[in-house]
């Protein structure tokens, strides 16, 4: 018989989760407001608010916390991360940054100005506020394909080509700093992008004159499925993907929150020293010295070793077959996903999950505050609440989408415990039917509402 997948790694520290009643969770959420962000932690069973900060680190990296050196300048903890990022990034000049948007606010700060554009596939928010703050606009240019969730594409998150180059003709490559390609594409569900279309979006950027840049959180769980689903790519190794891929660009942020399974850190990589040194300025205004930028000596060590493992064949299958595992289970009993699963995150489609509650009512925020109650389980709503006002109307914008995002921390909860979640989602899904009012906001604030806004169930 074929072995079954397994682990490559075993527990030695367990945190304890505490198993609540239906009665306990009634309470809290109506204490909450019904918004899952004002939960306590240990009022949640198995918490998939996100993937970001909350992965498990290995007994190397917790290593790596006891030799920081936490010297202001020059530390050896640094030269390590230097030296890691050198080997698999291949890139020449790197700042640390205390976290990923940090890295956009130094890098863009040195790029962009007022008036210009930036395109790319679906900006992640910090990034898009990033643009913004600065009077600039971000321009969507991901695949339509990316927003049909029942129709399976290998690589969702891919640019397409010709809204790309129609961006490219309508402005001047001065307006066009650069041109960002999130890998994976999270604000679409941790969709991959190919290695042709990254290559054709930087011949093509090369082409007008603009710098093809990475937002890289989670470009190794991208080579993962660049190995797994393209064609020629099946004998690469996963470090050789990531060397190839960023051999496309001039630069990339990154969150070490997510691949590089730290609790907090950052960074930019870029190929162009007078760009670095500009932006290495503003690292000094905003983060810290050039070799700790905002980060604690140890915090650099974790990093540098997370990079290490976080590029592991054996890790990355445990990870990204975790979450495909759970999106398999949730199809096997009906509950409508985003097809295929991403890489760090199943998102249940609550439009169709939830067709007999009005979309006025909050339709994915409904079946978040359900699965807590039936489960303990903590997602979070990627739908109305988010999408927020019109600023100038103040109407609500509805999505195309309603998503409630399960998101995976690295390295933390069990097959047992994502079985656990498919069967609450199941139960839920049994009795769809009778689940027909959702909730009306009683308080929220102007902008970024769904992080505080208070709601209650509306009564008919
Ligand atoms: C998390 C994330 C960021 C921002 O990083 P932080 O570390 O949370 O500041 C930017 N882009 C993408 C794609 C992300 O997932």
């Amino acid at each position: 018989m074929e072995l079954p997948f397994a682990e490559p790694y075993k527990i030695k520290v367990v945190e304890p989760l505490y198993r609540s009643s239906r009665e306990e969770r009634e309470k809290w959420i109506r204490e909450a407001k019904y918004n899952l962000f004002n939960l306590k932690s240990e009022q949640v069973f198995i918490d998939l608010l996100t993937d970001s900060g909350t992965g498990a680190m290995s007994q190397y990296q917790w290593s790596e916390i006891m030799l920081g050196d936490e010297s202001y300048a020059g530390s050896s903890s640094f030269f390590k991360l230097r030296d890691v990022i050198y080997e698999l990034l291949d890139m020449p000049y790197f700042l640390p940054t205390h976290q990923g948007r940090a890295a956009e606010n130094v890098l863009f700060s040195a790029l962009i100005k007022e008036n210009d554009v930036v395109p790319g596939n679906s900006h992640f928010d910090t990034t898009k506020g990033h643009i913004e703050y600065r009077r600039a606009r971000a321009i969507d240019c991901t695949i339509d394909e990316a927003c049909n969730t029942a129709e399976y594409h290998p690589f969702k998150g891919n640019i397409d080509l010709q809204k790309l180059e129609d961006v490219f003709k309508k402005y001047p490559a001065e307006k066009i700093p650069l041109c960002i390609i999130t890998v994976t594409c999270n604000t679409s569900g941790g969709q991959p992008v190919s290695m042709e279309n990254i290559r054709e979006v930087s011949a093509l950027c090369r082409k007008y004159g603009v710098m093809p840049v990475f937002d890289a959180a989670r470009f190794a769980e991208n080579a993962y499925f660049i190995k797994t689903r393209e064609k020629g790519f099946e004998n690469k190794s996963i470090r050789e993907i990531v060397k190839e891929m960023f051999s496309y660009v001039d630069g990339a942020t990154m969150s070490s929150k997510k691949d590089a399974i730290v609790n907090i850190g950052g960074f930019i990589v870029l190929r162009d020293k007078s760009l670095f040194e500009k932006a290495s300025m503003f690292n000094i205004m905003y983060e810290g010295y050039l070799t700790y930028g905002g980060l604690a000596g140890r915090d650099l060590g974790a990093l540098a070793q997370g990079l290490r493992e976080g590029t592991e064949y054996d890790y990355l299958e445990s990870r990204v077959e975790q979450v495909a595992y759970l999106g398999r289970k949730l199809q096997e009993y009906n509950v409508p996903i985003q097809v295929p699963t991403g890489g760090h995150a199943v998102f249940v489609d609550a439009k169709k999950f939830l067709p007999h509650v009005p979309k006025e009512e909050y339709q994915a925020q409904t079946l978040a505050v359900e699965l807590y109650l039936e489960g303990g389980v903590r997602g979070v709503e990627i739908g109305t609440l988010l999408a927020d006002r019109n600023p100038v109307t103040r109407e609500n914008r509805y999505p195309r989408l309603e998503l409630l995002r399960l998101a995976i921390p690295r390295r933390v909860y069990t097959d047992n415990h994502i079985e656990y979640i498919a069967a609450a989602l199941a139960n839920i899904w049994e009795r769809r039917e009778k689940i027909t009012k959702g909730f009306r906001i009683t308080h929220e604030a102007p902008i970024m509402r769904h992080f505080t806004v208070e709601l209650e169930r509306v009564e008919r």
